[in-house]
């Protein structure tokens, strides 16, 4: 089982490799990152955002397409939102291995400060981790330093650790197990 990383050709370039490392090491699995040929669907042009949920179904309707059964991760530079939420740095649905990240809110530009490409490459791991952990089977975490918690500030995601706590480390490891052996 590996997880395939598609790097959406407007995200930022240069960090995928640093950042498919990186999520590997956090979360003891293997990757790939690829270029995305997953269609952008659920752009809301009075919102300026996309549709998580839509970005989903894309993914998912990919997936069949090419009898893919790992999970594929979409990273994707446009802002995301779900119903009920006016912003979501990521989403996951785990029934088809299918996750999106959005990078827009992850730079320090976005939020008036000098651009750093160590925190950059920092929060896309953490969020890239969350939402892969999600389609391994992990819930949210109360440990505001796991990787499993859930942030819903850039402070809050900053202030988490690249590391899942030693509670989802058990489970993500008993549910790679599984994944093994469903092959
Ligand atoms: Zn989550
Ligand atoms: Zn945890």
């Amino acid at each position: 089982m590996h997880v395939h990383i598609f790097w959406d050709t407007q995200s930022p370039a240069g960090l995928q490799m640093p950042v498919a490392r990186c999520i590997s090491s956090v979360l003891g699995v293997k990757t790939s990152v690829s270029e995305n040929h997953v269609r952008i669907a659920g752009m809301n042009m009075v919102r300026k955002q996309v549709d998580a949920q839509a970005l989903l179904d894309s993914i998912q309707a990919y997936k069949r397409r090419h009898e893919i059964t790992d999970p594929i991760l979409l990273v994707v530079h446009q802002d995301l939102f779900r119903e009920g939420n006016s912003f979501v740095f990521g989403l996951a649905r785990e029934s088809v291995g299918a996750g999106v990240v959005s990078t827009a809110r992850l730079n320090n530009e976005y939020y008036g400060r000098r651009g750093n490409d160590d925190d950059f490459i920092d929060r896309i791991v953490k969020e890239g981790s969350h939402e892969i952990g999600h389609l391994l089977g992990l819930p949210h975490c109360p440990d505001r330093e796991c990787v499993m918690f859930k942030p819903d500030t850039l402070d809050e995601l900053d202030r988490k650790k690249k590391v899942v706590c030693p509670f989802c480390r058990e489970l993500l490891d008993k549910r790679l197990a599984a994944f093994l052996e469903s092959r």
